[in-house]
């Protein structure tokens, strides 16, 4: 199985958004509520605690920094500065019960191939489809909602 890097919003993002209650890049006012879905939180990768914890919605481009083409969509975060997730745990344990979509982007931003996991199978799926060489990095959408979750990319072997 493929080792696989899991990056999340970084944290100077979560942390501006927090502070300027705006969605960088975009100016959109940020949204604070009482957690209705389960999200999860785009900076530490876990699901919301519904009807208790508070989130922050605001505009984010999955692109960012990454590709020339932006796809800004709505995506929650922790309302209080939370620990980012560490990029080297694998597949968020928390968000396995949660069906997903991957995309798998090449150097291009050309959707090379969209496939569903269900719950369990994520790592597996994302595992296949990093056997296309040209792939370089996966988009983990909502199974649902379709909103961005987080990147996946190769762990480097050095
Ligand atoms: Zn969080």
């Amino acid at each position: 199985m493929a080792e696989i890097r899991v990056i999340a919003l970084p944290t100077e993002t979560a942390k501006k958004v927090l502070e300027t209650k705006s969605s960088p890049g975009y100016g959109h006012p940020a949204h604070t509520e009482i957690a209705r879905g389960h999200g999860p939180c785009r900076h530490c990768l876990r699901p919301f605690r519904v009807g208790e914890e508070k989130r922050t919605l605001f505009t984010c481009n999955p692109f960012y920094r990454l590709a020339p083409v932006p796809a800004p969509g709505p995506v929650f975060i922790h309302a209080e500065l939370c620990q980012r997730f560490d990029e080297e745990s694998g597949y968020p344990a928390e968000l396995v019960p949660y069906p997903v979509v991957l995309d798998g982007y090449d150097g291009e931003q050309r959707l090379v191939t969209e496939r569903r996991a269900a719950a369990g199978d994520q790592e597996g799926v994302i595992a296949r489809i990093f056997e296309d060489a040209s792939i370089r990095y996966v988009l983990v959408r909502d199974g649902e909602a379709g909103c961005f979750d987080f990147r996946v990319e190769r762990m480097e072997v050095s």
